[in-house]
């Protein structure tokens, strides 16, 4: 595995009930953070994963349809916590950033996009076809927001299974090696949402598992603790969403030193995150 560096940060959170994303949590709402990554590679530079949220959210849902989404879902987001306002506090101009990941299409992944003109973008193939192929008005029921996405993406994108060296896994089947440079593998976490992919990395101190939303709370995985059924009508398959938590708990028990963050499980990541970037933490 080739090393990289990494940080890791939120942008803006949404409220939801606990007690939807997790059977026996309480009926109170909880924050769900936006979690995004920068890895720095050292040939390709300033990597970003996910985008977070920007204030573009309650633009894009001030007007039906797209509003029926911002109402059931309770959004806050600040300028100053944007991703591209992180990192221009760190010295870092969007405009350095060449490369974006996006894990899946939802609102909370993608905001950013828009903020980072120079970069291509990295996505799955299915995740690409729902987005292209989805109407604009039916979109916000996937949980889509058409016009947080670039207009050129179709220019600006790579499919990672046509673009990444395929690996055999012994768990996932099959992982993408992006760059086919052993630094960053990517992992097909179908289920929550079409295509969603994760991605695996290592630094000079851990190995890193970034599984986005395949689960929302780490007791998925380790305690079999799913959400509410209730949440079904918005998951793209729960049959594959099962199957997924399945493969990271296997991974979990095989690989006990790699560190599994799910994006919006704040008690995975909360001492890890920093809106200073200090590449030596991680
Ligand atoms: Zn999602």
């Amino acid at each position: 595995m080739q090393l990289i560096d990494l940080h890791l940060s939120v942008s803006g959170y949404c409220l939801a009930k606990e007690n939807h994303s997790i059977q026996n949590g309480k009926k109170e709402n909880i924050k769900f953070h936006a979690l995004w990554g920068l890895i720095k590679h050292s040939s390709k530079g300033l990597i970003l994963f996910d985008t977070g949220y920007t204030k573009r959210f309650y633009d894009e849902t001030r007007s039906y349809p797209n509003r029926i989404y911002a109402n059931l879902t309770k959004v806050e987001i600040n300028e100053v916590d944007e991703v591209k306002t992180q990192l221009a506090k760190n010295g870092i101009d969007s405009s350095e950033i060449k490369h974006v990941i996006i894990s899946h299409f939802h609102a909370d992944h993608v905001c950013g996009m828009n903020d980072f003109p120079n970069a291509t973008f990295y996505c799955s193939k299915n995740a690409l076809s729902q987005f292209l192929r989805i109407p604009k008005k039916l979109a916000f029921t996937k949980g889509i927001l058409k016009n947080l996405v670039p207009k050129d993406i179709q220019q600006r994108v790579k499919i990672i299974e046509d673009f990444s060296k395929k690996k055999e896994h012994p768990i996932f089947n099959e992982t993408y090696d992006l760059f086919s440079d052993e630094s960053i593998e990517i992992v097909s976490l179908p289920g929550h949402a079409v295509g969603q992919m994760g991605l695996l990395v290592g630094t000079s101190k851990n190995n890193y598992f970034l599984v986005a939303d395949a689960v929302w709370h780490k007791e998925a995985y380790l305690d079999d603790r799913l959400p509410n059924p209730i949440v079904r009508l918005f998951f793209h398959s729960w049959k594959d969403y099962k199957e997924s938590i399945l493969k990271i708990k296997k991974f979990s028990h095989s690989n006990p030193d790699t560190v599994i963050i799910p994006s919006h499980c704040s008690a995975s990541y909360e001492k890890l995150i920093s809106t200073n970037i200090n590449w030596d933490v991680l």
